[in-house]
């Protein structure tokens, strides 16, 4: 795979700035409350170690990891769980922290997944929102920037394993 052209959409200003905001917003909800925050392995690694160091609420975390099948750009229709929290959440505040709503088939399936360990509260913060590309209702209830279509990279986010440690988001200019 050869090096892809792409173009910068959030610098490293613009995030770091939305995720102050973000953490900001988190820290006043859940004032007084100890967290548990569950970042979706690999994509949400760095978001969720700067989202956790702006929150000023006490906070556990643990990651999980769902797989879809191949490494292109497409979101797979079936969602598997391969790595599941050691935590128990039974009646805790839970925060699921993920880098992308796309398909919203992912956040679905977790969010159901916990909810059947009844957490006292379940929330969601993704860093980007892709409304346009969903194909089953999903609204998180933090989101860092919503956009058109375009496929992401750098922040965490990858391509075929690649560009993860960018510190500006980019978007591909042609898959
Ligand atoms: P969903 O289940 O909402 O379709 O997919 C969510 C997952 O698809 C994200 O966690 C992410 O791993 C992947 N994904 C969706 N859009 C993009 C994108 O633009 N760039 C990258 N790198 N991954 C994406």
């Amino acid at each position: 795979m050869g090096e892809k052209q792409k173009a910068i959409l959030y610098t490293q200003d613009q995030i770091k700035k939305r995720v102050r905001e973000l953490a900001a917003k988190i820290s006043k909800d859940y004032a007084g409350s100890e967290l548990i925050i569950i970042g979706i392995l690999k994509g949400a690694f760095i978001f969720m170690a700067d989202l956790i160091r702006e929150i000023r609420v006490e906070c556990q975390v643990d990651f999980v990891r769902c797989a879809s099948y191949g490494t292109g750009s497409e979101s797979s229709e079936k969602v598997v769980m391969t790595k599941d929290i050691e935590t128990a959440i039974k009646g805790r505040d839970v925060l699921i922290v993920e880098d992308i709503v796309d398909t919203g088939l992912t956040l679905k399936y977790l969010v159901e997944w916990f909810k059947e360990r009844s957490p006292r509260s379940l929330k969601v913060c993704a860093l980007l929102d892709k409304r346009k590309r969903r194909k089953v209702a999903f609204e998180a209830d933090y989101v860092g920037f919503s956009m058109e279509d375009g496929f992401l990279v750098g922040y965490g986010l990858d391509y075929g394993e690649r560009y993860r440690f960018l510190p500006d988001i980019y978007v591909i200019k042609q898959l």
